[in-house]
């Protein structure tokens, strides 16, 4: 997909509701972006670099067994196409 703005200004990224996260891991190791660090004390994922995110992707969310992890609704790219 080609945007008509800098990968900066596209608001999409996951968002981990640290409440329903059960620290699986599945996340952080899926994802072949960088988009999560790890914080090992929390034992949490972290959505340290939100830009690496790929966008209109959501693979990890559909691997998360707890539901934890969401995204804009796919409608918000038309804006910056
Ligand atoms: S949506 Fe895709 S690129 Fe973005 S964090 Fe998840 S697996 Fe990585
Ligand atoms: S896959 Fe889901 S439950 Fe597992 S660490 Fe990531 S957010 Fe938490």
């Amino acid at each position: 997909m080609r945007f008509k703005v800098p990968r900066e200004l596209i608001p999409w990224n996951p968002t981990v509701n640290h409440e329903k996260c059960i620290g699986c891991k599945t996340c952080f190791e899926f994802c072949s972006h960088g988009v999560y660090s790890w914080d090992e004390e929390a034992g949490k994922p972290v959505v340290s670099n939100p830009t690496n995110c790929v966008v209109g992707c959501s693979g990890c969310r559909s691997q998360c067994p707890a539901e934890a992890i969401s995204f804009p609704p796919l409608s918000v790219l038309r804006n910056y196409m």
